[in-house]
């Protein structure tokens, strides 16, 4: 049987990683300033989180949701602690998308609605609220034909009111700063405006932090910068730092009730052993002030680069804008400079993905690096 044939490939095949650099079958290293999009949060193969999960697998890796399973109990302690949000309830699965149908799902159960609001450029996964048609993501409509999705532009609150009104709205749903559309955010108002529209028209309003949470910007979460309190955040991929699991985090006035929601994999032992992992190293080793800092040295110096139209972003959660497609120089930085960096569906944004360990040292690699490719090669 031959793979469906959906990525297209860089012809690299990485073999072994450790911190921010993944090494490919011919020995070659690579600095991952991308993580596999923004999954790697506390570094490739981090001896803690090999350890738990090595003992983990030896004991128990898996049992169902029909018995007790204190780890995920401990998840949800640690989580709401790191968080900051100790009262809300933590319903696991296994990726972003399902976290997201998951919430979608909820709020259209709790108002008993079913339309949803979403913003252009958004991207929810590939779920009901999938971003409207683009280039290079062929998602045309929604996937879950009972619930409509209304695509709006971001800053634009009149535009929400009105469709609020309406009155058949769940949920709006938004990244507080979008990651595969481009690194566009809502301004503090914009987000304030829409914390209070859904509590007025009640809506419920999910945060999607799948990318953007778990330190990534410098806060635990992306939305803590405009200091709103979702009814629903979202989360994933650095969740487990390459093992699959997501979730939901759910405010208390919400109520759950047996059959809502289920999964079968999701919070599974060996899933909650890597989540457990990743919170005990962004603790101990402090990765979200580590994300601010590193993130505001690479921002000082990469609005610099001569070529560097804008940067975009916050913490390690960077775009650096061109006035030309990036896919070349791209390539440049894989195959002569041996530097993982990202795309977006804005193709002339190259996105800063790296583990949330990333510090001076590889920072000033990769800005030499994009120099050389600059100024030698002449994107
Ligand atoms: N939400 C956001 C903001 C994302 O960036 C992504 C993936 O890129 C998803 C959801 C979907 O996550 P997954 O690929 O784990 O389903």
């Amino acid at each position: 049987m031959k793979l469906f044939d959906v990525y297209p490939l860089y012809d690299v095949e990485p073999v072994n990683a450790y911190d921010c650099i993944v090494v490919d079958k011919n020995g070659i290293e690579y600095l991952d300033l991308y993580g596999g999009h923004a999954v790697i949060s506390i570094g490739h193969s981090h001896p803690h989180y090999a350890k738990k999960l090595k003992c983990q697998i030896e004991k128990i890796g898996f049992y169902s949701n029909a018995v007790q399973n204190s780890m995920q109990l401990q998840l949800a302690e640690k989580l709401g602690k790191l968080s900051g949000y100790n009262d809300y309830q933590l319903f696991l699965c296994n990726s972003g998308a399902e976290a997201n149908e998951n919430a979608l799902k909820l709020a259209s159960f709790y108002t008993n609605k079913s339309r949803v609001i979403a913003f252009n450029n958004g991207f929810h996964g590939r779920t009901s609220a999938a971003v409207a048609a683009t280039d290079n993501l062929k998602i045309n409509a929604p996937l879950n034909k009972q619930q409509e999705v209304t695509f709006l532009p971001l800053n634009e609150i009149d535009l929400v009111k009105e469709e609020l009104q309406k009155g058949d709205v769940c949920s709006v749903i938004i990244e507080p700063i979008q990651g595969v559309g481009g690194l566009d955010e809502g301004t503090t108002d914009f987000f304030q405006q829409l914390e209070t529209l859904c509590h007025e028209f009640g809506a419920v309003l999910i945060l999607d932090e799948v990318q953007s949470g778990y330190g990534r910007t410098g806060k635990f979460f992306a939305h803590q910068y405009h200091g709103i309190t979702p009814d629903i955040i979202s989360i994933a991929k650095g969740m487990g730092n390459g093992f699959p699991i997501g979730g939901i985090m759910i405010a208390p006035h919400i109520q759950p009730s047996y059959g809502l929601l289920g999964t079968t994999f999701g919070g599974n032992h060996l899933a909650c052993a890597a989540a457990l992992a990743v919170l005990d190293v962004i603790e101990t080793e402090n990765l979200i002030d580590n994300a601010k800092l590193s993130g505001e040295y690479f921002i000082s110096i990469a609005n610099k680069v001569p070529g560097v139209q804008l940067v975009k972003g916050k913490g390690l959660m960077l775009g650096l804008e061109f006035d030309f497609e990036v896919g070349d120089l791209r390539k440049k930085l894989i195959y002569d400079q041996h530097i993982f960096t990202g795309g977006a569906m804005n193709k002339k944004l190259l996105r800063i993905l790296p583990p949330l360990t990333v510090g001076k040292k590889e920072i000033d690699q990769f800005i030499k690096a994009l120099q050389n490719v600059l100024i030698v090669e002449k994107v």
